[in-house]
Formats: structure tokens, sequence, C-alpha cells
């Protein structure tokens, strides 16, 4: 049978996209939706019709959909009919809460099974769902029920008593509470889930549903700014079909694992949706990161592909083991990265540690999907984010408040740009009209980062446009100068500002955590500098470096490069909901 991890599965002989030049040039998004089913009788396009009902009626019913991996590492298997059924008893329960199309569902809760079926089953009622971190404190979690206007929220006893109680007098529009592990109701407003699902039947009836009707709703990680809340279609499916398709290189034998968090938009486009779209068995993992742990759920549970992040890589790659002769790792045959630049190192530590490079990918939250990466059939750059998707148009270019022209010149840093239209483009910015409004130059969206593009097409990142560093009329984007100290024997991961200087303007600070076994003194300090400056010449290098023990990032795990930023001066913090440690 497919999709049981216990076979042993022969690799396919040949990638989805074999050749990436002349597939884009016949590149047609119709061809594509035909691979789609669509609701019956025309009636629409919805995500979870594309991700369960077609496979739990069709030959992959009895296949894994999802592998839940719990903490003690037992494991417990879905079949896309188990999901069909249990998120046809979600969707019932919803509708007869009452819950209307477009209204918002939340779930708070780690990587457990209820999570997976909440998003297919409100997806099939045409509400809205949106996924928190279960690690956020009650602030960020009332940030973004009361900005998303939450109807409902799935949680736990635990996390219900911790966060949200005391919230509750701040959110009137807040009408129900599901919890997770509770077998009696609790109020007419906090009820148990076991029991509704119990008494809810398991056939549902999916309504029309329009490709431009609200799906997700996801919270950018407040890199910059308040957290946004982004705004999804169904017609997104179709992204996350095709990225799934022709990046990830899915197979429908294939044995999938996504590390991310479905708090952040990874998690679900990836985490829950492309997989199921293409009938993989989906692997979750209940835990968080640990090497060894990750190393061994590869070599158990047979993983083909493997989608990660350069955190995770950066973590692995302090420490000294070498997965492939530990490990049995033979099915493993693609490892992709998004969410933060991949140093060239990282990609190619990939092929000393498994044999195979990590393929960096680039997107973000507004984009839905994967929209430049690296391809199983392309030449790998290290270091580079690869080629933009089939289908999708990036350019390099030089904006102003109201212009923008594209810059055609090779190698030539601007603002990376994409051309409106794909189909998981985000619809708006939840009740922020004028800050949508703002992303956008005619036909362009902004994407608010800086790139260059090569002679080749090959895109390479150079910071977030707000990142960038001036120093003696130089632009130094810290990607670069991060890069090259990642080279340095002694730093496991660098931080770059720019610190106010009133001769030069910025001077290059550097923070750096080092690897264990180096000191940080006088001597590693000018040894870390000099290396720097003889790679990137005076300008670029660090003028001054700070050590510490670790950088504060993201929950999903970006460098807040802000942050270190407003330390250094002593400036307001900002919005911190979405740092690793609140
Ligand atoms: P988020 O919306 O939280 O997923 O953050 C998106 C941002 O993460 C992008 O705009 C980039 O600044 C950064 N990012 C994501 N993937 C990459 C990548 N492969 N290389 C460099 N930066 C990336």
């Amino acid at each position: 049978m497919l999709n049981s991890p216990a076979t042993i599965l022969t690799p396919p002989a040949t990638p989805n996209l074999t050749d990436y030049e002349v597939f884009s040039q016949s590149f047609n998004w119709l061809n594509e939706q035909k691979f789609l089913n669509g609701l019956p009788e025309k009636k629409g396009l919805n995500i979870a019709f594309e991700s369960i009902e077609r496979h739990a009626a069709g030959k992959l019913k009895d296949c894994i959909a999802l592998r839940w991996i719990q903490k003690d590492r037992s494991t417990k298997d879905f079949t896309y009919y188990d999901l069909h059924k249990l998120s046809s008893r979600f969707a019932n329960v919803l509708t007869t809460l009452g819950i209307k199309k477009g209204e918002r569902v939340f779930t708070l809760a780690g990587r457990i099974p209820e999570l997976y079926i909440a998003a297919l089953g409100t997806l099939k009622t045409t509400a809205v769902f949106c996924p928190l971190f279960s690690v956020f404190g009650p602030e960020p979690v009332f940030q973004r029920l009361s900005r998303g206007d939450a109807k409902v929220l799935v949680t736990t006893k635990a996390l219900f008593e911790k966060k949200v109680t005391q919230l509750l007098d701040r959110l009137p529009l807040l009408q129900f509470i599901l919890l997770i592990d509770e077998e009696l109701h609790v109020t007419d407003k906090v009820l148990s889930l076991p029991r509704l699902m119990e008494e809810a039947y398991d056939e549902f009836f999916i309504p029309p549903t329009n490709p431009e009707d609200p799906a997700l709703l996801h919270f950018t990680s407040g890199t910059t700014g308040m957290p946004k809340g982004a705004l999804h279609v169904h017609g997104a499916v179709l992204m996350h079909y095709i990225t799934g398709k022709y990046v990830l290189d899915f197979h429908e034998e294939d044995i999938f694992w996504c590390t991310a968090d479905p708090g952040w938009v990874t998690g679900t486009s990836y985490g829950i949706i492309a997989p199921l779209v293409n009938g993989v068995t989906n692997i979750v993992d209940e835990e968080e990161f640990d090497a060894e742990r990750w190393y061994s759920i590869l070599e158990e549970q047979k993983v083909n592909v493997w989608y990660t992040a350069p955190t995770a890589i950066r973590r692995l790659m302090r420490i000294d083991i070498q997965p492939k002769e530990k490990y049995n790792l033979e099915h493993l045959r693609l490892i992709c990265s998004v969410g933060e630049p991949l140093h060239a190192e990282a990609v190619l530590w990939g092929e000393k540690a498994f044999g195979m490079p990590v393929l960096d990918n680039w997107w973000q939250t507004e984009t839905g999907g994967i929209m430049i990466a690296n391809y199983l059939a392309m030449k790998v750059k290290p270091g580079s984010m690869g080629k933009p998707l089939p289908g999708v148009e990036a350019a390099i270019a030089e904006i102003t408040e109201t212009e923008i022209k594209i810059i055609t010149e090779p190698n030539k840093q601007g603002h990376l740009v994409l051309k409106k239209g794909w189909p998981s483009m985000f619809r708006a910015y939840l009740h922020d009209e004028e800050r949508y409004k703002k992303c956008f130059r005619g036909d362009w969206y902004l994407t608010g980062d800086l790139a260059k593009k090569d002679q080749d097409g090959y895109y390479w990142f150079v910071g977030r446009a707000d990142d960038i560093i001036k120093t003696s009329g130089h632009m130094v984007g810290p990607f670069e100068v991060e890069s090259v100290l990642m080279e340095h024997v002694a730093v496991a991961e660098a931080a770059v500002i720019g610190k106010p200087e009133p001769i030069i303007g910025e001077l290059v600070k550097a923070f750096i955590v080092l690897k264990t076994g180096f000191t940080p003194n006088e001597k590693t300090e000018l040894d870390i500098i000099g290396y720097a400056r003889k790679k990137l010449g005076p300008a670029g290098a660090p003028k001054e470096i700070a050590f510490v023990n670790e950088l504060p990032k993201t929950k999903s795990g970006k460098i807040l490069r802000r942050l270190l930023k407003a330390r250094e001066l002593g400036l307001p913090e900002g919005d911190v909901s979405t740092l690793e440690q609140s």
C-alpha cells in the first residue's frame, strides 16, 4: 500500500521538473489547474476538498495522510479517509454553533491532530482559519484574536487557563472556546470539543466556494512593525499544489516532513495543505528541535523530502554529528530550507552531512507560497535563493514613493518585486487597506526585501530593505557580511547591524555566537575582524564585535536585527510578540 512508512521505497527516477528553462517558457496556470478537481458540479474551489475529500474518495483513501509523532515518540496515523470524517465532524460543530462564511476560527495549540482537523474542518465550512503559535504569551494572543475578530478559539485547558481567561473581558466578539482536552462543557461559551465532535455527524456538504473566498489569515512574524493579518483565499491551493509538485518534488508515495509550526505560514501552506493536496504522507512532530531526535525521525520514518529552516540547519551544523554515517538516511532525496538567508556554508554542509545540497527557497507570509527556489534539476549556486517559480514573474527594481523602475542590468542591488496575479497572493491586510495599498506600485508587489539578480537569472538575497547599513557612503547588506563571518571557523551564528557613527554614518557591528570550544576574547575578535576585512574589504567588515550566547529570534527562527539595533541604541523594542523566548 502506498504511503505506509513501513514500505521500502525506490526513489522516483526523475524529478517532476526536469528542465527549468523549458518548463518556465511553456508554463500555463490553466494547465496546472486541471490537476485539481474543483468542487463537484462546478461549485468552485475549496482547499479542504482538494486536500482531503478528493483523495478520501479515491485510491488514496486508506493511505496515511498524517502521521503524528508524540513527544514520547509513539505515533498515531490518520488516513485520508480518517481526516475526511474528522474534519467533517468539526465542520458540523462549527455550523451547529452558527459560524458563518468568512468568520474567523483560531487555534492556539501545539502540533497536535486537533489543530489539523480544525484547519481542514474550518476550510470546509468557508470560515477563515487562523493558527497561533502555542508559545505566544497572553498579549500577542490578545493582539491577534482582537485584530482578527476571532469568533471561535480552539485550544487546550492549560493554554486557555494560562493565556486566555484573563483576556475574555477584552474580547467581546469571541463567542466560543472549544477545549480539546475537556470532556464536559464548562459554560455556554467554554465547550468540550470531544463532546461536540462525538455529537456531530461525520459527513459534511462543502458549500459552493469561490476561489476568491477568504480561507486563511496569517499574522506576519513582525520582523518589522506591529503584526499584520495577511488574508489568503481558497484559490491559493493551486499554488500549494504546484510548489509541492515542482519545488518539493512530491510524488504520491512520498513521506514528507515540514518542521515548521502552523503558527507560521510555512507550517500551514507546507505543513498541512501542500502535502495533502499532493497526496503524500505528512509527518508531524509534536516536539521541539532536538538534533538526535530529528535525525532519528528522518531515519525511522524514512523521510524522502524534508523542509526545514536555516536556524535549525545552523544548530545542526554546530553539533558534531555526521548524520550520514550515524543514521540510515537512504530514503532522503531532497532537503529544502526557507525563512532566512541560507548561507553558502549551510548549502555545502548539506553535501557533507547528507550527500546533497540544502536547496534554499524564498517566500513570505504575503506571497502564500514559494516564489523563488532552487530545483532538483537546476544547478545550485550556493548562497543564491534560486530562480522564480514557473508562472511567477520576479524583478529587481528601483522604487520611489510613487514610481517603480525595473533594473535590467545584472548584479545590481534593488528591491525585490513580484508581478501581481499569482494565485496565493494575499488579498488584504485585515482592517488595514492603506498598508495593503502601500505594498504595490502599479502591477508590482513590493516585497520589502533587497536582492540582486545575476547574469544567469539567479536571485541573491541582500537584506530586508530596512536592515540595510549605510557606512562611509556604501550600502552594506547584513546578509553578505554575516555569510562571510559564518565561514570563520569559530563562528556559529552572526547578526550584523548598522550602529550610528558621526563620521561614517553607520559602522558595521556584528553580534556573534561562538562555536563550542572557542573563547570570546580579544584575540578571537581580532581574528574574526581580520578575516572579514580580508574577505570583504574595510568598508563591509565589522568594526565592532559583541560576543553573545544567543541571538534574538522570532518564533519562526528569524534573527531580529531590528531588536539588536534597538537594544544597542537604547530605543524602545517595539513589537516583540514574536520573540522566541517571550
Ligand atoms: P515571513 O513572512 O515571516 O515568512 O518572513 C518573510 C521574510 O523572511 C522575507 O521577506 C525575507 O526577508 C525572509 N526570508 C524568507 N525566506 C528567505 C530566504 N530563502 N532567504 C532570505 N530571506 C528569506
